[in-house]
């Protein structure tokens, strides 16, 4: 008897990936490969052309660039043809290792990819900082050839920066030195708290554990444990604090060094590179945080409505990931209604948009059975030859289920509604990448409610939305607030742990102020973000992205009739605009002002108080 599958109540269907190739070692796929192959074999030829001209490559004049300018040319055309040859088998091996993380032949063909990733990723750097080095003038004449223009707004961004670039000998040195510098302190960091355990107290037991194990206990209901899995976790990153403290001093101080040595032109600041990557500029970040600032009180009131719901008068630092409080037995929604339900809602935005939910399903495009042998998470992904979505994830029916369902189909429709565009138009920054998926999200939730027949169902979806409001409006800025003082801090001298534990205590207290029980000292260790050595304030986008993308959904009665074509125009232009030039375009507001997050914070207030009912509802 086939155990498994009689405990199995309600799943997901599996995905059609044959579509794509017929397997791992199909024939089909390895002629990708040697097309790849032949196509990287041209780039090489091409690159000693680039190569040459990348030393006087800022004084070449149109008849001296001509030869590199016709080499940058064909090396982007054939990128663009090599991109989803190399992306189409990854993305492949990615989506069969998902289901069955032990399948040996995705294993071996995500092995052989790794070679062609380095490869393309090497032959293209002479073409990148060719278009770095040169002129205004040759970037114009590089664009002006039709099959390169798509490119435009991409080229052109990377350009702003190049105030900062140093001498192409010493950017050589900086990047070769990284390595064994900046990026070996994050690699510490991610070896340490992979190798670390904590103890736990699990009844009377004191139990050791590894971190990840202890991270999971901050998800369950009940709250001795999670406080006890915080406790845990904090006193082991306590015992090394001082290579913690090592790691984010060095991090933090290369780049403000080298953004001194970048200042020749104009000053660099730390925010600098952040903002840019997420195609916002400074304006529109202090202004979210100053209109974020002032919803301080209402981001409390959802807080300290949560911390009332499970009978308590303020949240502490280990609730933050902690699930609804059961009210009683929750009735799985089986598979094909959380389509249909998803489908209407949907729908009631616009019908295109059912139909799509429709489709998804119909071609198979989406996996969601339930397996010990499939990987935790959900994600939403695509093929880039065929243009066509896949989401993923595991289905049991829950309503958390059908929210991160709703999630990764509004990420699915992102990308279907850009298939036809150029692969140079298709990506989009971190700060625009979720507001199709918050928008559908947002979208099901609604109808839930809508149809919800007690106070405790009504509960159990408004609990979601107000963990959403305190992750994104407390807990981000709080981040943000104690990664900004410490690189002010930073720039004079390193900081004692000490000196980083009573910075962030004042950045929570800041934050939650009295709606939090007490702070998060050791938050600066714990949270693996402050030691990511290729990015930083890896906060903000996140609060960016859910401000802007509920300030979309929440116009949606307001914008009139042709709302859903204005929404689908934005979408589409997410990989070829500032998010400025986006809202500018397509809603009519400025995001460098305070207005258009005011009003959003503003549609927010009713759904913070109609949690506040629901919770007073059942207090009774
Ligand atoms: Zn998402």
């Amino acid at each position: 008897m086939n155990r498994t599958s009689d405990e199995v109540k309600v799943q997901g269907p599996s995905w059609d990936l044959r579509s794509e190739y017929p397997g791992p070692d199909s024939t089909e796929l390895a002629a990708d490969l040697r097309a790849l192959d032949e196509l990287l074999d041209k780039i090489e030829a091409l690159n000693p052309t680039l190569v040459g001209a990348l030393p006087h490559a800022p004084d070449l004049d149109a008849v001296a660039a001509a030869p590199s300018l016709a080499a940058a040319q064909q090396v982007f055309r054939l990128s663009e043809q090599a991109g989803p040859l190399l992306s189409n088998p990854l993305t492949f091996a990615n989506c069969l290792l998902s289901v069955d993380a032990q399948d040996e032949a995705a294993q071996v063909l995500q092995g052989r990819l790794q070679k062609y990733q380095k490869r393309y990723g090497e032959l293209l750097e002479p073409w990148s900082e060719y278009l770095d080095l040169v002129s205004d003038q040759i970037v114009e004449a590089y664009l002006a050839d039709p099959t390169v223009a798509p490119s435009a707004f991409i080229a052109r961004h990377g350009r702003e920066r190049r105030h900062e670039l140093l001498g192409l000998a010493e950017e050589n040195l900086v990047s070769g030195l990284a390595q064994d510098g900046i990026h070996a302190w994050g690699r510490m960091y991610s070896q340490l708290s992979s190798t670390m355990t904590c103890q736990v107290q699990v009844g009377n037991e004191l139990e050791t554990i590894g971190m990840a194990e202890a991270g999971g206990l901050l998800q369950k209901a009940e709250e001795r444990t999670r406080k006890a899995a915080w406790h845990g976790i904090n006193a082991a990153w306590k015992t090394h604090e001082e290579s913690c403290a090592a790691a984010i001093n060095a991090i933090a101080g290369w780049r403000l060094e080298l953004n001194r040595k970048r200042s020749k032109v104009r000053a660099v600041h730390f925010l600098d590179a952040p903002v840019h990557m997420n195609r916002l500029n400074r304006q529109t970040l202090d202004s979210l945080l100053e209109v974020t600032v002032e919803a301080r009180p209402l981001s409390r009131r959802a807080a300290l409505a949560m911390a009332r719901a499970t009978g308590r008068e303020k949240i502490g630092p280990w609730d933050m990931r902690a699930p609804a409080p059961q009210l009683g037995p929750e009735r799985p929604i089986e598979f094909p209604a959380a389509m249909e339900l998803i489908a209407d809602a949907y729908a009631g935005i616009d019908p295109k948009l059912g139909d799509f939910v429709r489709m998804m399903r119909e071609k198979s495009w989406i996996e969601g059975t339930v397996s010990s042998r499939k990987r935790p998470g959900a994600y939403c992904t695509g093929f880039e030859k065929s243009r066509t979505p896949r989401v993923y994830m595991t289905y049991q029916g829950s309503t958390a289920d059908v929210i991160t369902l709703a999630h990764e189909l509004g990420h699915a429709f992102h990308s279907w509604v850009m298939r036809d565009l150029p692969d140079s138009q298709r990506t989009y920054g971190m700060s625009l990448a979720e507001t199709a998926s918050t928008f559908g999200e947002t979208a099901v939730r609604d109808a839930l409610l809508a149809r919800a027949e007690n106070p405790q169902e009504r509960f159990r979806i408004m609990w979601e939305e107000m963990t959403a409001i305190t992750a994104f409006m407390l807990n981000i800025p709080a981040r943000f607030s104690f990664e900004k003082a410490f690189y002010e801090k930073r720039d004079e001298r390193p900081l004692r742990p000490v000196e980083l534990e009573a910075l962030m205590s004042q950045a929570w207290q800041e934050w939650y102020g009295d709606a939090c029980a007490e702070p998060d000292p050791m938050f600066w260790a714990s949270k693996l973000h402050f030691f990511i050595s290729g990015l930083s304030f890896y906060n903000f986008p996140y609060l960016f992205g859910y401000l802007f993308s509920m300030g979309v959904y929440l116009r949606r009665s307001t914008a009139g009739p042709d709302f859903f074509d204005r929404y689908v125009a934005l979408l589409r232009d997410t990989g070829r605009m500032t998010a400025e030039q986006l809202a500018r375009r397509h809603l009519d507001v400025a995001l460098e002002g305070p207005a258009f997050w005011r009003s959003t914070i503003e549609r927010l207030e009713p759904r913070v108080a109609a949690f506040e009912a629901v919770v007073e509802s059942l207090a009774r």
